[in-house]
């Protein structure tokens, strides 16, 4: 959606109908007292317009507002400043900038943030847990990098975070087909649980030399390339690892903008990144979230 379309539309008065379409919030509302179906009125005087009501005087009346039990329960401001908000979140708009365009201060918007970022890692989570990546005639790249390092007072230790993904070529630009895990190590154990659990395994696999690959030809297709010595394979210049590459820088950025290399807020932002780059539309996508 266009942020026009969206000024337009509240405008118009439409964006309740619009958020009931989208199921993000209820339709069907009963009266607590009576049990009965509460019907949409009209209600300038209340924040958002309309209210539900039932007609029964026995009930005295009874009143809801129509964001009862929604993603907008709780807060103070007007509907359309919240969606705003969300829309605004979905293209990234600077939190500053949100806060003084719409009148918004920086306490709700750190609520509102913190649950769309919430929502949103969850969501990946479950589509991390029940999809593969990549089939027959797809070429996933898999690479392991270094996003964080922790340093340990004691002995002065200091320990790698390496996070370990994979992405079907072609697929960059998105909607982006990958995935991303923070893993303990890159030993051969981690490293093919990840990648059994994650590729298809028709999927034809690009990777570097990294000896944690070892046994995975006994399981894919396979083609790797030696990064000490050239970025593509000189037998064939398919195999190479560039996007995989490319994904990482841009999910490192990501990291950099967002202060986010400490490890409790890594996963969240990691999930955000692939969320963001997994979309047609992020706005849309997130509404979708919001039921
Ligand atoms: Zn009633």
């Amino acid at each position: 959606m266009l942020r026009l379309d969206l000024e337009n539309m509240i405008r118009e008065g439409k964006h309740v109908e619009w958020l009931m379409n989208e199921g993000v919030l209820k339709r069907d509302v009963v009266c607590d007292i009576c049990g009965d179906n509460m019907k949409l009125h009209n209600q300038n005087s209340s924040a958002d317009g309309k209210v539900f009501g039932c007609g029964k005087l026995r009930c005295g009346r009874a009143r809801k507002s129509v964001r009862e039990g929604s993603f907008f329960w709780g807060y103070k401001q007007p509907l359309e400043k919240l969606i705003r908000f969300v829309y605004e979140w979905a293209e990234e708009t600077k939190q500053k900038k949100i806060c003084r365009e719409l009148g918004i201060c920086k306490k709700t918007a750190v609520s509102l943030s913190d649950r769309l970022r919430h929502i949103v890692y969850s969501h990946v989570q479950v589509v991390n847990s029940s999809n593969f990546i990549g089939g027959e005639g797809k070429v996933v790249e898999i690479d392991e990098t270094v996003v964080a390092r922790r340093k340990y007072n004691v002995g002065r230790r200091v320990k790698e975070q390496w996070l370990f993904g994979g992405i079907v070529r072609g697929t960059l630009g998105g909607p982006i087909e990958c995935f991303a895990e923070l893993v303990n190590d890159r030993t051969a154990k981690t490293l093919e649980e990840v990648v059994k659990a994650r590729v298809h395994p028709d999927s034809f696999i690009c990777k570097d030399g990294w000896r944690g690959y070892v046994r995975l030809g006994d399981l894919f297709k396979v083609g790797t390339v030696n990064h000490s010595k050239n970025f593509v394979n000189p037998e064939d210049r398919n195999v190479h690892t560039q996007s995989i590459e490319s994904m990482w820088n841009q999910l490192k950025t990501f990291l950099r903008e967002h202060k986010a290399f400490k490890r409790e807020k890594l996963e969240l932002y990691i999930n955000e990144f692939i969320f963001r780059k997994s979309c047609v539309e992020v706005f849309n996508n997130l509404i979708q979230l919001l039921k």
